[in-house]
């Protein structure tokens, strides 16, 4: 897959495309949305994050080649976030007959019970196990784990860094204090927002929580993604608008296949 350039300076077009929006166990099931995870193209170094159920599937469907992935980064093991590593690993490596591309993940996702059979951790050139507040580089990019999210499993966030953004990605969490300031400077944050109101003994975002965030950290524009059962009956852009209201940042609900252009963060000002 030939590169979009941008026809001014020939720079590579910075994108995001969702490849689903489902967060959470019936959302996914019931494949009510899909759950393929986020392709990221950044400085020209594609990145796929989280590969959920069905990722093969929404990538090969909207033509992104995995032989162009640079990494493929798994915040977290549970499945909505990890079921289709195997196969994407396979494809990133042409099968296996390729040496190449790098894997990024916690440890508790490689051991005792890896999220990648043993067979194919051969395929890739390196396998970066995460820690929290460390910054990477694949590519020509880097990115930064944010501090450890509260999540029944080890999670980590990640702020990539472009040549002319930076983008956080709030993986699932509870809302806690100190979370904000992992993403403290961030140009967009995209943010999986799994409830609308508190669920106490869930470790997930709630519309809540998300305005909190969003009124901390101040980013140009915000995206909601991995919507669960309630926000989705809520309908994902109606939520998306009462949270714009109440913070003044702009903010928009992910849909599946919704490529998402860097580009236009160039144009709005700093909120800070
Ligand atoms: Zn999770």
């Amino acid at each position: 897959m030939s590169e979009r350039k941008t026809l001014e300076t020939g720079a590579p077009i910075d994108t995001i495309i969702f490849l689903g929006t489902a967060g959470a166990r019936f959302m996914v099931s019931k494949q009510l949305a899909a759950s393929g995870g986020m392709w990221l193209n950044l400085s020209g170094t594609q990145l796929l994050i989280d590969p959920g159920p069905g990722c093969i599937v929404q990538a090969t469907k909207r033509k992104l080649n995995a032989e162009k992935l640079s990494a493929i980064i798994i915040s977290h093991r549970h499945l909505d976030h990890s079921a289709d590593a195997n196969v994407m690993v396979e494809a990133m490596t042409g099968g296996g007959f390729r040496r190449r591309g790098q894997l990024f993940l916690p440890a508790d996702a490689l051991a005792p019970e890896p999220v990648v059979f043993s067979y194919l951790k051969n395929f890739v050139e390196g396998i970066t196990v995460l820690e929290a507040e460390k910054t990477y580089r694949t590519g020509n990019i880097s990115f930064k784990t944010s501090v450890r999210h509260v999540h029944p499993v080890e999670t980590y966030g990640m702020v990539f860094t472009a040549a002319d953004y930076t983008a956080g990605y709030i993986t699932d969490t509870r809302y806690f204090e100190e979370l904000a300031a992992s993403y403290a400077g961030s140009d967009l944050i995209i943010v999986n927002m799994v409830l609308t109101e508190p669920r106490p003994p869930v470790d997930h975002l709630s519309k809540q929580d998300v305005e909190r965030l969003i009124k901390e950290i101040k980013p140009k524009i915000a995206i909601l993604n991995h919507f669960g059962m309630h926000v989705w009956q809520a309908r994902p852009w109606l939520v998306a608008e009462e949270i714009a209201q109440k913070t003044g940042v702009r903010v928009i609900a992910a849909r599946d296949g919704m490529k998402f252009d860097l580009s236009q963060l160039k144009e709005l000002p700093e909120l800070k």
